[in-house]
């Protein structure tokens, strides 16, 4: 069996202070989780919401779900009384969604604004430009049951360091204009969602907050 717990560890190790692990067991089995769990992680993050669903009541309920893909604005209601946080959002009907359901459960759920600041071509992700907007027009701001706790995104799926190092530091010059612009006086937008098993150690020197980690810690997904 692939060495979960050995290579948790050594992830973790590799981390500097004030970045957190996020370990991506999406399409691994409960068993995997769990190995990963009674080492001491907590922070899981999956993608599907159908598979989430099937995950989250059967492992302890200490853990923090983050949800990291994609999430149609109808799936929201699945997750609402649970999820920690929902890394993804890339529109304001989504945003609006979230805080509609996490009021149905009175609570307030965290979320990260996606970025697309990729070259290559994916269908989801704000543009720098798309994100300035939303800020701009501010209806977030009366949103209860929200709380916008930072950036998200993913650099293209190459080999060449400098183009995800470049792409990953555009990421977090955007952070900086927008902390600065929208966020100054809120302490709680402090993350930066970047780094995934190829390319984490560039991601944390471009001043990630939150590495999403499967493939390294789990082996390779069978899908
Ligand atoms: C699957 C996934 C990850 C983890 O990918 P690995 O390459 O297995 O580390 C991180 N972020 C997102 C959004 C993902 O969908």
């Amino acid at each position: 069996m692939h060495d979960i717990k050995g290579h948790l560890h050594e992830v973790l190790a590799s981390l500097p202070d004030g970045v957190r692990l996020v370990a991506v067991g999406k399409y691994h089995p409960c068993e995997d989780i769990m190995a990963a769990y009674d080492a001491g992680q907590r922070i899981f993050g999956e993608n599907h919401v159908q598979e989430l669903a099937k995950k989250q009541p059967v492992l302890p309920q200490d853990i923090e779900w983050h949800f990291i893909g994609h999430l149609q604005t109808n799936k929201v209601k699945y997750i609402a009384s649970y999820i920690s946080m929902i890394e993804a959002v890339d529109s304001l009907k989504l945003l609006r969604e979230i805080d509609r359901q996490a009021a149905k459960h009175d609570r307030v759920v965290k979320v990260l604004l996606e970025l697309h600041v990729a070259q290559e071509d994916t269908k989801y992700g704000l543009s720098l430009d798309a994100c300035r907007n939303l800020l701009e027009e501010g209806s977030w701001r009366a949103l209860q049951h929200v709380q916008i706790c930072g950036l998200m995104t993913m650099a293209s799926n190459v080999d060449d360091e400098e183009q995800i190092r470049s792409e990953l530091m555009a990421a977090a010059d955007f952070f900086d204009e927008v902390k600065e612009q929208y966020f100054g006086d809120s302490p709680e937008f402090c993350e930066r969602s970047w780094g995934m098993s190829h390319d984490y150690p560039i991601a944390v020197e471009c001043r990630s907050t939150i590495v999403r980690v499967g493939t390294t810690i789990f082996g390779e997904r069978k899908y």
